[in-house]
């Protein structure tokens, strides 16, 4: 064919990119001694050995080091030994560390992007224009924020030496967005890339050589679950970041349960692409083609679920349909790929898998009318209509180049669809008018929410899911705190409750009986169970009874604070009011509540009505702080602005301890309640009523029937109900240890945010009790991209 020819056929020829230097590098290697740990090259302690292939061909690329626990050991005390310089060192020390490694990566720019392509299979221009180039942009924004802790993170500190485990699909971009936070932030790291993608880890090793990273701050581990294992339950490291599957992030939650190790896990995704019937649907097209078959699908945010308004959806998919067929399919290093292979054969015949399920449950899967290369792991780009909500395509991540589609009506029904599932990492909004694609993005259970458009990140921006897609937020500001510890003032070590075991003596004189219930759905009701838990004062006499709650009882509490949609929909300002409404309600009680603290828990008069004030001034501050802690605007090198909206959590179970029983409730109440949660409180065990007396305070204070509910009884028992219910997404526990753990390994169903004091409790009283710590819990961070220009 000549060139005029290929002019009529308007088909492109070959051009691929250039792969010597790639095959240079990997010919000059000793793969056998690719694990980085304490700035030597080592082979793995017990020998092994694993494969990495090239998807394009399945031909062998190396026989890499598979390191084991003892590995994991070495590169743990390499990091330790370099944690105390490397934490100490000023901000501009390592800023200029952070920025040696993004010039030098800039250097190297081309055989990273080639490299990557060939391990991984993704076509070369998204490892060149995009992968290469952001994961550079992390280092160097991130050298920024090295020299800004003290002024943007005042009282934090670098969390320690941290352990982290990165997935396949985007192996350098994974790297630097836990690397780059991390250095920035004074921890040293031990990272395992995953066992399909070693080689621009070892890459990025020899880069960090050259730039003058001091030895065994950065240690980089090849291997397999076993050595990503070893990591997770060493007691060594402080923290660990996980990005993977929700599969194994919720093993990992359970593992580090206890372990008072941070934890942060970007999970998988289901993420809706929601078109109106407004939007502009050649614009939606080529948004769609970004968003399901960038990377071959085999993206955690992949919008994979199309629900298309009803009125445009044949003309929309018929679009789709005829841009699918121009997609081409091909070698990943050739410059006009659009599909590439998938990462290993596995994967292809798990996605295949998935396909044909989804037509079994009957959906219709429809292909372009392409070959596929004669070698390697293609899949062509796939579209499934007639998909039910609860088919396996609508509700499984396929990971693969597979788009399900679904139709909508109205409003309501895209937000209800596209919450429609367990994940919450991102969403992509298409309408002409902005109005309605912010109504939408609120309304989105997803960390990510992008407005005509898909796929947009920055180092600027978090990055993260709501729900099983994890938790914590990855890049900015936010992804900051993810590296960072403040120390809270600590309170008294929680022992495991006895309250049954206390003798009770009948109170002298004859007092009216009174009776505490529950306060579930703004009411006060008798516990399912009808059994009751005698309360002793002080002296050992009868103070009361309250209702032994129980899992029947949390169940309601929780359905009740999750129909209270009133408070988390109120305004900002108006939370504020019925909190200062609260605060001058207990105000005009004051004396009767210190009187019951002294009565229940022996404090002197003046401790009490101290507790008591301190009580009503962290009211008022939650109250003020309810319109203040607010969200940010960034501007990404992008013609978009991103919107860092805060949003409550959702439904918030709180385990109050025994120490200050009302000081205490109301610190950990109060934020949660100022940043529009609903919640579900279990007071202090040994004094109950402090919690019961505030029910009338509550019914006077305007605050909306299930915006809070107190299930009063045993502490350790309620603390195991609230974490294993999937409908109660934070839980903050303030109780002895072994509550705390069960309740971090208990929480996994659907990954709630946890928050446990790990057996100890607070200073209540000190300042630092209260504040950005609390609040910061207290929100999730939706980034809500909006683009501008014509
Ligand atoms: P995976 O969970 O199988 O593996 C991820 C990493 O964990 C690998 O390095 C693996 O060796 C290691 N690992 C496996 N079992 C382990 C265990 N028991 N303990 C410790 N480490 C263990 O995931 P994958 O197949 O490599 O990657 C695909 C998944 O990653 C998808 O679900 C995708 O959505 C997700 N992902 C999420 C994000 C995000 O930011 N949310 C980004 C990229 C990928």
């Amino acid at each position: 064919m000549n060139i005029l020819d290929r002019y009529h056929a308007m088909e492109y020829g070959p051009a691929p990119e250039a792969r010597n230097e790639a095959d240079a590098w990997l010919a000059a290697r000793d793969f056998g001694r690719a694990l980085f740990i304490g700035g030597d090259w080592k082979a793995a302690s017990g020998g092994k050995t694993f494969e990495t292939s090239e998807p394009s061909s399945g031909k062998l690329l190396a026989n890499v080091s598979d390191a084991n626990a003892v590995d994991i050991d070495a590169a743990v005390a390499a990091a330790t030994k370099a944690l105390p310089k490397w934490s100490a060192a000023s901000g501009y020390q390592r800023a200029k560390v952070l920025y040696a490694i993004g010039r030098a990566m800039q250097r190297h720019q081309r055989l990273f992007a080639v490299l990557e392509t060939i391990d991984n299979g993704k076509p070369i221009r998204e490892s060149r224009d995009i992968d290469v180039p952001l994961a550079i942009r992390h280092f160097i924004h991130h050298a920024g924020w090295a020299q800004a802790l003290d002024r943007d993170f005042a009282g934090h500190k670098g969390v320690g030496v941290v352990g982290q485990i990165i997935p396949w699909n985007f192996p350098l971009l994974m790297l630097a967005w836990k690397i780059a936070p991390a250095l920035a932030a004074g921890c040293t790291v031990v990272l395992k890339p995953a066992e399909f993608t070693p080689l621009t880890a070892i890459l990025f090793a020899e880069i960090c050589e050259r730039a003058g990273v001091p030895k065994g701050v950065v240690n980089i581990v090849q291997g397999g679950p076993e050595a990503g294992v070893a990591i997770v339950n060493h007691p060594g490291i402080q923290k660990i970041a996980f990005t993977g599957s929700s599969e194994v992030g919720k093993i990992i939650r359970k593992a580090t349960a206890g372990s008072g190790k941070k934890l942060s896990l970007e999970l998988g995704g289901k993420s809706a692409f929601i078109v109106f019937e407004d939007a502009d649907l050649d614009s939606a097209v080529e948004g769609l083609v970004d968003g399901i078959w960038f990377n071959q699908g085999q993206v955690c945010c992949a919008g994979s679920r199309l629900l298309v308004q009803e009125g445009i959806a044949d003309a929309l998919i018929a679009k789709v349909k005829t841009r699918m067929s121009r997609l081409r399919v091909g070698s990943p290093l050739d410059k006009n790929t659009d599909i590439g292979p998938l990462v290993d054969l596995t994967q292809l015949d798990r996605v295949k898998g998935l396909v044909a399920e989804g037509a079994r449950q009957g959906a219709v899967c429809w292909q372009p009318d392409a070959a596929l290369p004669s070698s390697g792991y293609y899949h062509l780009p796939t579209l499934a209509t007639g998909v039910s909500p609860a088919n396996i395509l609508a509700q499984e991540e396929v990971f693969g180049p597979v788009l399900a589609t679904m139709t909508f009506r109205n409003t309501e029904e895209a937000i209800e669809l596209a919450n429609n599932t367990r994940y919450g990492l991102a969403a992509s909004v298409w309408s002409e008018n902005v109005n309605l694609a912010l109504h939408v993005a609120p309304q989105l259970k997803a960390g990510v929410v992008w407005v005509n458009g898909t796929n947009m990140f920055d180092a600027a921006c978090g990055f993260g899911g709501y729900r099983e897609s994890g938790f914590g937020r990855e890049g900015g500001r936010e992804g900051m705190f993810a590296y960072l510890t403040a120390k809270l003032p600590l309170g008294p070590v929680i022992k495991p409750a006895t309250t049954s075991a206390q003798p009770v003596e009948q109170p002298d004189g004859d007092t009216i009986d009174r009776t505490a219930k529950l306060f579930i759905g703004g009411k006060q009701v008798r516990p399912d169970g009808n059994y009751s838990l005698a309360i002793a004062t002080a002296k050992g006499k009868l103070a009361g009874e309250v209702g032994l709650g129980s899992r029947k009882d949390i169940r309601d509490a929780v359905s009740a604070a999750r129909g209270a949609k009133a408070w988390p929909e109120a305004t900002a300002y108006n939370r504020s009011q019925v909190l200062y409404y609260l605060a001058e309600n207990l105000s005009g009680r004051a004396g009767e509540f210190a009187a019951r603290l002294t009565e229940l828990t022996g404090a002197t008069p003046k401790a009490a009505r101290e507790e008591v004030e301190q009580s009503i001034e962290r009211l008022f501050l939650y109250a003020g702080l309810a319109d203040k802690f607010e969200g940010r605007v960034h501007q990404p090198p992008a013609r978009a602005v991103t919107l860092a909206l805060h949003e409550p959590v959702g439904v918030v179970g709180i385990v109050a301890p025994d120490s200050s029983p009302l000081l205490g409730l109301i610190s950990l109440v109060a934020p949660a309640l100022a940043m529009g949660n609903t919640v579900v409180a279990v007071p202090s065990e040994r004094y109950p009523l402090l919690a019961t007396d505030l029910y009338q305070v509550i019914e006077y204070s305007d605050i909306p029937s299930g915006a809070i509910n107190i299930v009063t009884g045993r502490s350790a028992e309620l603390a195991g109900v609230l974490a294993k219910h999937d409908d109660v997404d934070g839980l903050w526990v303030f109780a002895d240890a072994e509550t705390c753990a069960k309740a971090e390994a208990e929480s996994i169903g659907n990954l709630k945010r946890v928050w446990s004091g790990n057996g100890r409790s607070l200073d209540w009283a000190s300042d630092e009790a209260a504040g950005d710590a609390f609040l910061r819990r207290a929100v999730e961070v939706k980034n809500v991209w909006v683009p501008y220009g014509d």
